[in-house]
């Protein structure tokens, strides 16, 4: 019934205000998410189920009292289980911030936190992450958590996180991967050809399991941790997760 109603809202709402409408719809239909099922780790809310999501639209992927989806569920669950993201005096870099989270972050006393983005309204500052306006050896982490499959220069976005990394610093840089080697194709501009070639209309590539290589190749070393299988089946589905996302923790070396 869920998906009747977001597929059908999609198509007579503008597109400019599906975020709102979402919003709006979330709030309003609270009360039938209640129950015990699912879990978001981020709020703390339990549920009957989630909201479904996606182009193609997912069941159970978004959160009804913060939004989050299952990639930002587990990003939340790794960074509390896996690194010193909540117990050390970091001073981080997120690009394209995540509102859920974001909020969250702030308020966290041991984050020096700074969030950039060309266009989003929720980033603390406007700016490109193939440019970055930060010192090089800057930040001791950046979240780059679903970003690089819409941007052209991939690998000069990659470099830049490397160069404002402090030595030892640590860096998930995560996109979506869907095959074995990366998809580019030359003179696909228009949203149209994009979402023929690679699935949604602001990708500009879709990306193979060689994506570890690429980040490699701008110097960071790459562990692929598939930290969500490892959870086990029965936490995947209590906190809405996509049990073959696999996390791309990245690390500039000490010494370079
Ligand atoms: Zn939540």
């Amino acid at each position: 019934m869920t998906n009747i109603i977001y597929s059908t809202g999609r198509k007579i709402i503008p597109r400019r205000y599906h975020r709102l409408a979402r919003k709006y719809l979330r709030y309003a239909s609270l009360p039938l998410y209640c129950g015990r099922r699912f879990t978001c780790p981020i709020c703390g809310g339990h549920f009957r189920k989630f909201l479904p999501f996606g182009v193609r639209l997912r069941p159970n992927a978004q959160c009804p009292r913060c939004d989050s989806l299952e990639r930002t569920r587990l990003l939340w669950l790794y960074l509390r289980n896996r690194t010193n993201f909540f117990t050390a005096n970091l001073k981080v870099l997120e690009v394209a911030p995540m509102e859920s989270v974001q909020r969250k972050f702030k308020r966290m006393k041991n984050l020096d936190y700074v969030s950039i983005d060309l266009e989003s309204p929720v980033a603390m500052l406007k700016m490109d992450i193939t440019n970055l306006q930060f010192p090089d050896n800057y930040f001791d982490c950046a979240l780059v958590y679903h970003v690089l499959e819409h941007v052209p220069e991939d690998k000069k976005a990659m470099t830049e996180i490397y160069r404002v990394l402090k030595p030892g610093g640590w860096a998930i840089l995560q996109v979506p991967i869907n095959r074995q080697q990366t998809l580019e194709v030359p003179n696909v501009t228009t949203p149209e050809e994009r979402e023929k070639f690679f699935g949604q209309r602001d990708h500009v590539r879709v990306y193979g399991l060689d994506y570890k290589d690429r980040l490699e190749t701008a110097g960071l070393k790459v562990t692929v941790d598939s930290y969500c299988r490892q959870l086990g089946d029965s936490l995947i589905k209590k906190y809405g997760l996509m049990e073959k996302e696999n996390i791309y923790f990245c690390r500039k070396p000490e010494v370079y």
